[in-house]
């Protein structure tokens, strides 16, 4: 097998194994009040200083949640009933690209709830111009929330301009940005960016599924999603996920020694560039001056990007997907896709941190024999 599919879920790194496999007897509630559950608790907050190490932030502005999509949903929850009663609309602002635990959360409070949502649009590339940001900011404003990277294409967008500006014109508005797919690919760091919150999920980084976390400027600014025990400062009730925690610090730790994004992007171009040159009507997609590392959406003109998945991987047993992976069983046009214009579906390929030549050139030849057969198939149609 050929994991070529790290922006849907990554395996779990030798060192994160090892960390689990070092912490399955550590089961005591790290409320309770014996020194076994004091370790417990030092061992959490250890983690929790690597998580801020990784973002460049203090351990106490670090919630451990459930995943990604529980961060973003305890942000957008916490803006909409924060300010509760009040009888104007609260206003908030999105980009038409965000990952469907933004999208999806802002339709439900806008049909439910006293909520007014702008939706970005973005251009053929998936870019968002920054003036449609400013020029959206309204005196009921109360929320930003832009991805930093966006899972489909890859694209960066300008969170710490976004921010500054935002909160140039009204120190109020808090800023989010979820930085699932950036982190362990670039360099984070909150405070430059200048963000309120910033969501984070482990299984994107090397750590096991089911734990997130969610950066909190200011604990004063956010309501609690979940209510119930006092744990992560009364922001986040249930006993501590104490495994997926550990096993998130120690791959935080690994993220914050990774330096090589050069050699992942030079694969991918390399990649890219045979594909464009052999594939006829192959295009990349996404704004190819300004993409994280390790992502490569390609269109192909006369082929199906489901159809290709399929044979690369009967062929040569290689991962990849078709887009993202939450609307993989949806078999229609994704809403990036519909957002930028394009009307096929594409491949998506995410290299990851073991990614090797081999597997590039392997990816290429299979998708070589995969086109063929696609081609001689439509002609004895
Ligand atoms: N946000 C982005 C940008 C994502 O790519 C994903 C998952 O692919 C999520 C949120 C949801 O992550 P989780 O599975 O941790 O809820």
């Amino acid at each position: 097998m050929i994991y070529l599919d790290h922006n849907a879920t990554t395996p779990l790194s030798e060192s994160v194994k090892e960390c689990i496999k070092n912490n399955l007897d550590y089961f005591q509630n790290p409320s309770s009040l014996y020194k076994e559950s004091k370790s417990v608790k030092m061992r959490i907050n250890v983690a929790r200083q690597n998580v801020a190490e990784l973002i460049n932030c203090e351990p106490n502005n670090i919630i451990f949640t459930g995943c990604a999509t529980e961060s973003n949903n305890t942000v957008l929850n916490s803006c909409f009933f924060k300010v509760l009663p009040d009888p104007k609309p609260k206003h908030l602002i999105v980009s038409s690209v965000e990952h469907p635990a933004v999208l999806e959360t802002v339709k439900y409070y806008e049909k439910y709830y006293n909520v007014s949502v702008t939706c970005l649009p973005v251009d053929s590339k998936g870019r968002i111009d920054v003036n449609d940001v400013f020029n959206a900011v309204c005196d009921n404003t109360v929320l930003v929330s832009i991805m930093l990277v966006n899972n489909e294409l890859g694209n960066c967008y300008q969170v710490e301009e976004i921010s500054r500006t935002v909160h140039r014109i009204n120190p109020e508005i808090l800023v989010h940005t979820d930085a699932t797919q950036a982190i362990g690919k670039m360099k984070v760091d909150v405070k430059k960016l200048d963000v309120d919150f910033l969501t984070l999920s482990g299984h994107k980084f090397y750590a096991p599924k089911g734990i997130g976390g969610l950066y909190v400027k200011d604990p004063l600014t956010l309501s609690p999603f979940f209510h119930g025990g006092h744990q992560e400062q009364g922001l986040r009730a249930g006993t501590e996920n104490y495994l997926s925690i550990v096993a998130m610090g120690q791959a935080a730790e690994e993220a914050a020694k990774y330096t090589d994004y050069d050699r992942i992007r030079t694969l991918r171009d390399a990649f890219e560039e045979k594909v464009i040159r052999y594939i006829r009507g192959s295009t990349v997609l996404g704004d190819t001056d300004n993409r994280i590392c390790n992502t490569s959406c390609l269109l192909f003109e006369n082929y199906n990007g489901i159809d290709i998945c399929e044979y690369v991987n009967r062929i040569a047993g290689i991962c990849i997907s078709s887009g993202s992976a939450c609307s993989s069983k949806d078999l229609s046009l994704s809403h990036v896709m519909k957002a930028i214009g394009v009307r096929k579906i594409p491949i998506r390929v995410s290299l990851g941190r073991n990614t090797t030549q081999e597997d590039m050139d392997n990816l290429f030849k299979a998708l070589m024999k995969a086109t063929n057969i696609l081609k001689s198939k439509e002609k004895t149609k």
